[in-house]
């Protein structure tokens, strides 16, 4: 099946991110949150950070244009009706996505795919609740969109064969590598990382060291390019926790279990850069 409109369901920083790529990758794309009026939010901030790349010189200003009018946004479910591929990137919880994905698949032409980018949740279970679960698979991208290269994809237990490669292409139209993970529990990719964000807070919530240290341990003793505290400081703690709720749940392996001082500071609301504050305090 040939996409050419694409649609993203939640502006959060991961839906602009996606819509974004999508706009630069020569789609038309259609962004929705829970109302016009953050969907029209999602929309500017682009804009601003398409802007910021103007002033540094790495974006010509028409192309800056070019992507932004190739954006539109959307009050709701209804002005999906001419979309090929949507994207479900709502906040990391079941019952609300299942309820969204209700609605988009009532919405979506018969041919449309609609994909999800769960950072962790069964894509057999969101597809089942759609009529549609041939047409539904996970599109998993990384954070932040425009900068990470690869595109996990999950085929549910009845996603097809067209649909995967439907997926793909436009994945690769977008400049991404796909790995291809079975649905399980976090997929691959974050069944690597959450027990080392968690590991990494344990730390701190024992005592072994600052928060500064332990990303720096990270950093120069291991490499990574970020420490582990502000790594979930930029996915947000609550997705983090979502996450790590997720993988105990459905593995059963206490390994997964979050520490007390990530449920803590998402119950505080200080939930990484989104907010303000998480593990470190942010400017707005
Ligand atoms: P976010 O908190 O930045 O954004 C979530 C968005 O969902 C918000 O704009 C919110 O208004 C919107 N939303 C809530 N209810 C909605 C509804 N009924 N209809 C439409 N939109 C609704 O979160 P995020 O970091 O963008 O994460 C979104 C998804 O992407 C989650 O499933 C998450 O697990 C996944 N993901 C996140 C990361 C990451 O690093 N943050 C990486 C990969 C995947």
């Amino acid at each position: 099946m040939d996409v050419t409109r694409f649609g993203v369901v939640g502006a959060g920083q991961m839906g602009r991110g996606i819509a974004q790529v999508a706009a630069a990758s020569g789609y038309r794309v259609t962004l929705a949150d829970a109302s016009r009026e953050l969907a029209d939010k999602g929309r500017d901030t682009i804009a601003g950070q398409l802007a910021k790349l103007v002033d540094k010189g790495k974006l010509p200003p028409a192309e800056r244009d070019a992507i932004v009018e190739r954006i539109a946004t959307a009050s709701g479910p209804a002005d999906f009706a001419e979309v090929d591929l949507a994207v479900e990137a709502a906040t990391e919880n079941v019952e609300l996505k299942l309820k969204i994905l209700a609605a988009y698949d009532a919405a979506l032409p018969e041919r449309a795919i609609l994909a999800t980018n769960t950072s962790s949740i069964s894509i057999t279970k969101l597809a089942a609740g759609t009529k549609r679960p041939d047409r539904v698979m996970g599109m998993h991208f990384m954070n932040p969109v425009p900068l990470m290269k690869l595109c996990e994809l999950v085929r549910g237990v009845a996603t097809s064969d067209a649909t995967y490669a439907a997926v793909r292409a436009a994945a690769e139209k977008m400049g991404k590598t796909v790995i291809a993970s079975a649905d399980h529990p976090g997929f691959i990719v974050n069944r690597m990382l959450i027990p080392l964000l968690n590991e990494a807070c344990f730390a701190l919530q024992e005592g072994v060291g600052s928060a500064a240290d332990i990303d720096q341990g990270a950093k120069l003793g291991l490499n990574h390019p970020m420490g582990p505290l502000e790594l979930s400081d930029l996915i947000g703690l609550d997705t983090v926790l979502a996450i790590a709720d997720v993988l105990h749940r459905e593995i059963g392996d206490p390994k997964y279990r979050a520490p007390t001082m990530l449920r803590n500071l998402v119950a505080a609301g200080w939930l990484g850069k989104k907010s303000g504050r998480g593990f470190y305090r942010y400017d707005k």
